[in-house]
C-alpha cells in the first residue's frame, strides 16, 4: 500500500470536479454546498490515507451523503420500548407524514378560504380531537403535555391554590417535576394526604375560598403498591371545585392491554372538567399537549385557557396541527400497531430474520423477549415480544451504522426486539445486521 500512495494522492479528484459530477451536483441542490463539500473532503481524506481508491472518491461521497440536511439520523428502534423518549417517542403514521409535507408549504392554517377572512387556527385538529373523544365539548392544542398543565395552572390558579395529593407529586423526567411546574405558573400547591394514602376527606378539608381546582396527576412512570388508597375522579367531582386530570399518556379511549392507564373519554365521563395529555405517547402522534373540556364547565375553562396571554407562547405550529389531525383521522398509528401486534406474528418475524441471517453466516437466533410501553407510561406492564439475538459485539457497530439500530444488550447478547419495529423495517434491520457483522 505504502509505495502506491504517492501516485494515488496525485490522482485524487479535486473538489470542484467531484461537485460537478451530476449525482453530486443534485445533492448540492438538495442539501446545500457546504454540507456536500464536507462529505467530499472526508472522501478525499480517506483516499489520501489509502483507505479507498482515488477513483472511488465520487462513490464514497455519494455513500456518505445524509438523507437530509440535518445531523439527526434515522434509528431503527429494536429496543422493545414502544415509546422511546430518546428516539423521539411516537414514530408518525404515513398519513401524518404526508400531512406534514403538505403543511410544510403555505396552507390555510389560519385562513377561511370560503370568506377570505381569518380562520380559527387549529380548528381542523381540534375538531378531529373532539370527534375522537366522546364527551369532550371543547379542546385546545399546545406544545406538549407539560405546557397543557402549565397553561391550565397559569389561567385558572395564578395566585390561588391547587389541591393535589402527596402521592401524585410526580417527577416526569430529566429532573422536571409537576409540582415545580405548577408553582412556576404562579399557583400555590395545597398538598393533601400522604405518599401512599389519600382520602376524600383530605381533599374536602383543604377546599376553601382560594381553591382554583382539584388536580389529579396520573403517576405514569411508577407504581405504589401495598397499603395504598387514592380518590377517584368521580368522588372528587362531587366536592364542588373543577377537577383537572393530567392523564399523561394521551390514551383517548380505554385500551384492554392497559387497564391501569386512564383514558380521556373515561376521565371526562367520571366528571373531570378538564383533561390534559401528551400527543406523542400512546396517541401515537406528534409532540403536542392536549386540553379537553367537558360540556358546560369544562368548555368554559378551555375558552379561558385559550385566551390567556401565555397561550400564545405555547402555540403549536402548522406542522404539529397537520400531523395531529392526520394521526386522529388516519389509519392506526405505528405506536398502536406495535402495542396491539400479535406475539405469534412477532415470533414468526424473529424466526424468519434469524434463519436468513444464519444463512448469511451471522450467528442469530429467534428468542422470546419482554417489551415495554415506555415513554414514562404503564411501568408495570410487560408486553410479550420476540427478538433476534445476535452477538453482543454487534451492538456498537449496529448503533453507529446507517441506518443506526438500537437494540438491548442482555446477558452477553444483543437482542433486536421486534415489538416496536414496523414489519416494513425487517429488511432494513437484516441489511444493517449483515453490514455490522461484516465490519467486526
Ligand atoms: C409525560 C407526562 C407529562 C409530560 O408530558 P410531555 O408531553 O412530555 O410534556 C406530564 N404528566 C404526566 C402524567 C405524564 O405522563
Amino acid at each position: 500500500m505504502a509505495d502506491v500512495l504517492p501516485d494515488s494522492r496525485r490522482s485524487i479528484p479535486r473538489t470542484d470536479a467531484v461537485l460537478a459530477e451530476p449525482a453530486v451536483a443534485g445533492a448540492v441542490e438538495r442539501l446545500g454546498r457546504d454540507l456536500v463539500k464536507g462529505v467530499v473532503a472526508a472522501a478525499q481524506a480517506a483516499a489520501r490515507r489509502g483507505e479507498i481508491a482515488p477513483g472511488d472518491v465520487v462513490a464514497a461521497t455519494l455513500r456518505g451523503l445524509p438523507r437530509a440536511a440535518t445531523r439527526l439520523r434515522p434509528v431503527l428502534n429494536a429496543t422493545g420500548v414502544v415509546l422511546h423518549t430518546n428516539l423521539g417517542r411516537a414514530p408518525l403514521s404515513p398519513a401524518a407524514r404526508a400531512a406534514l409535507d403538505l403543511a410544510a408549504g403555505t396552507c390555510d392554517v389560519e385562513l377561511d378560504l370560503g370568506t377570505g377572512g381569518r380562520g380559527r387556527r387549529g380548528a381542523a385538529a381540534t375538531d378531529a380531537l373532539l370527534g375522537a373523544v366522546p364527551g369532550a365539548a371543547a379542546g385546545h392544542v399546545v406544545n406538549n403535555g407539560a405546557a397543557a398543565l402549565a397553561l391550565t395552572a397559569a389561567t385558572l390558579a395564578a395566585g390561588r391554590e391547587i389541591v393535589v395529593s402527596r402521592g401524585e407529586l410526580v417527577e416526569i423526567g430529566d429532573g422536571f417535576r409537576i409540582p415545580d411546574l405548577l408553582v412556576a405558573a404562579g399557583a400555590r400547591l395545597r398538598e393533601v394526604g400522604t405518599t401512599n394514602r389519600t382520602h376524600l376527606v383530605d381533599y374536602a378539608d383543604a377546599i376553601g375560598e382560594d381553591t382554583a381546582f382539584l388536580l389529579k396527576v396520573h403517576p405514569s412512570n411508577f407504581v405504589v403498591s401495598g397499603f395504598t388508597s387514592a380518590v377517584g375522579v368521580a368522588e372528587l367531582a362531587g366536592l364542588g371545585p373543577p377537577v383537572v386530570v393530567d392523564i399523561g399518556s394521551g390514551l383517548l379511549t380505554a385500551h384492554p392491554l392497559l387497564p391501569d392507564e386512564p383514558d380521556a373519554a373515561g376521565t371526562l365521563a367520571a366528571g373531570a372538567a378538564l383533561v390534559t395529555a401528551s400527543g406523542d405517547k400512546l396517541l401515537g402522534g406528534p409532540q403536542a399537549g392536549l386540553l379537553l373540556g367537558s360540556a358546560g364547565a369544562g368548555a368554559e375553562l378551555v375558552a379561558r385557557v385559550r385566551r390567556h396571554p401565555l397561550a400564545r407562547a405555547m402555540r403549536v405550529d402548522k406542522l404539529t396541527l397537520a400531523a395531529l389531525e392526520a394521526t386522529l383521522r388516519g389509519p392506526t398509528p405505528p405506536v398502536r400497531a406495535a402495542l396491539d401486534a400479535d406475539v405469534a406474528v412477532l415470533r414468526r418475524r424473529a424466526e424468519q430474520l434469524a434463519d436468513r441471517l444464519r444463512a448469511d453466516g451471522v450467528p442469530a437466533e429467534g428468542v422470546s423477549s419482554a417489551a415495554a410501553v415506555g415513554g414514562g407510561g404503564a411501568p408495570d406492564v410487560v408486553l410479550d415480544s420476540a427478538a433476534v439475538a445476535v452477538p453482543e459485539a454487534l451492538a456498537a457497530p449496529l448503533r453507529t451504522g446507517e441506518p443506526a439500530v438500537l437494540g438491548r444488550v442482555e446477558r452477553g447478547r444483543c437482542l433486536l426486539d421486534l415489538r416496536a419495529l414496523a414489519p416494513d423495517d425487517d429488511d432494513a434491520l437484516r441489511t444493517a445486521v449483515l453490514a455490522a457483522h461484516r465490519g467486526v
